[in-house]
């Protein structure tokens, strides 16, 4: 090992680790020699560099000769993220109105018409009755969640959200408190057990409870059990905040999310969040409610006062998608799409599970986790694909426990049946060169 980057003044701590030192060692750490070889390739499992985009595939540079690749790695779920023939040329005239950057924050000059009118149609696609949006889906939570909630508050997250909630949440102030993964029965448990324990005040024991889930989880594919969810926030009086990375564009039967999916009331829930990051092809983020909360964080949230705004092509890029989605360019483009995705998913997940692959996730859902377990083989599962020109993600420790590596796969609406299946063919045989096929395929549950 080598212990830093850079000498450190003597008697001070160095400013930075050296990366491979630091992740060997943390995974040595959780896996107490359980092995004796270094594991430290796991971070850089996928690390071409895209020299170009098309709607269903990535070419990709750096490895010996270019070329093209099927590409189940990115959460391009609709197919929009490029050369979509209703929003790429609108995109490219906004970008020569506009400008690539608002170049200010919300505030100051950055609020453009494509801004506003975002703004409007995003609210009104989810069902609530305001919206605002931010330049970065991760801000949006990370700046939002401390907006909302500090000191005296309790948040109670799904011991699964995503990174920029845990981030939002530790900087809150708040107390926070975890519940096991898409289990209502253990948040009632975490809900009773809190407010019992809570600090003495006057009428409640938290100033406020704010419990935190997601649409579809991003690392299992699986769909939040929202209707027992909401039944229990209600019943405990806890607001209800509702990560849409994932699921917004998506689920639901015009791709609303998952209020549409499950029937849900979209005023139980007080947060509706989502991202421009997946369905829609584009970035940002949005947060949802009732006119009241948007206008307390336009001036609290420092995600929307302090950092530039979302760039406009982005901006526009989003507002082309809503409208295909809503049938608002003439034809039914946005329904198709949405069948596709949801048809391409349920087909490729059958596939999988029929050639014995232990598949994570729900029905519907486009993201699905194919289980490694062991970390060395979650670097040799993406080489293996990649060599025969599929692109798929394999991720570990730390976005995972150590021992549940996984090989994420991303279904979008754009891929076609011979893409598909030829993906199905290559995963087939890196399958058999991991030993990852199990008959009956076991049953996991944590
Ligand atoms: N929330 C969830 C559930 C996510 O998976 C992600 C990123 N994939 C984010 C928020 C952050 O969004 P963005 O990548 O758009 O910044």
């Amino acid at each position: 090992f080598r212990n830093h980057v850079d000498k450190p003044p003597k008697g001070y701590a160095p400013l930075c680790r050296d990366f491979e030192d630091f992740y060997t060692r943390r995974m040595y750490r959780r896996i107490q020699d359980c092995f004796n070889r270094p594991i430290a390739s796991a971070p850089n499992t996928w690390i071409d560099v895209i020299e170009r985009v098309s709607h269903d595939n990535v070419t990709l540079v750096r490895t010996k000769n270019t070329r093209r690749c099927i590409n189940l790695g990115s959460y391009n779920y609709l197919g929009f993220a490029a050369q979509d023939e209703y929003c790429t040329p609108r995109v490219i005239e906004c970008l020569e109105k506009f400008g690539a950057s608002a170049c200010a924050s919300r505030v100051e000059c950055g609020t453009s018409i494509l801004h506003e009118e975002l703004e409007r149609v995003i609210a009104k696609f989810v069902g609530k009755p305001a919206a605002m949006v931010y330049g970065m889906g991760y801000a949006t939570n990370s700046t939002t969640l401390p907006a909302l909630i500090g000191k005296g508050g309790l948040i109670i997250s799904d011991m699964l959200n995503h990174s920029s909630i845990v981030a939002g949440a530790r900087s809150s102030g708040a107390k926070v408190a975890v519940f096991q993964h898409n289990s209502p029965s253990h948040l009632e448990q975490v809900l009773r057990k809190s407010i019992a324990e809570g600090q003495p005040r006057t009428h409640r024991p938290w100033k406020k409870i704010v419990v935190v889930v997601e649409g579809i989880y991003s690392m299992e594919g699986e769909i939040c059990r929202l209707r027992e969810i909401v039944a229990l926030t209600k019943r405990y009086k806890a607001y209800l905040y509702l990560d849409e990375a994932h699921s917004i564009g998506v689920i639901g039967k015009t791709g609303r999310g998952l209020c549409e999916l499950q029937g849900i009331d979209t005023e139980d829930v007080s947060v509706m969040m989502g991202t421009f990051t997946k369905s829609f092809g584009s970035c940002g983020g949005y947060i949802a409610g009732s006119e009241d909360l948007v206008k307390y964080l336009r001036y609290v949230s420092p995600g929307h006062l302090y950092a530039t705004a979302m760039s406009p092509p982005a901006v526009q890029q989003v507002l082309s998608a809503l409208k295909v989605l809503m049938g608002e360019d003439g034809t039914d483009r946005g329904m198709k799409k949405l069948a596709a995705v949801r048809e391409n998913s349920n087909f490729f997940r059958e596939e999988l599970q029929k050639m014995g692959c232990e598949v994570l996730g729900d029905e519907d859902s486009p993201i699905m986790p194919i289980m490694l377990y062991i970390p060395a083989t979650i670097p040799a599962f993406s080489r293996e694909c990649l060599a025969r020109n599929v692109a798929v993600v394999s991720v570990g420790f730390p976005a995972t426990p150590v021992f549940l590596g996984r090989a994420r796969i991303c279904i979008s609406a754009a891929h076609t049946r011979e893409d598909l299946n030829q993906a199905l063919k290559v995963i087939g045989e890196v399958c058999d060169i991991c030993q990852l096929k199990y008959y009956p395929p076991p049953q996991l549950s944590w």
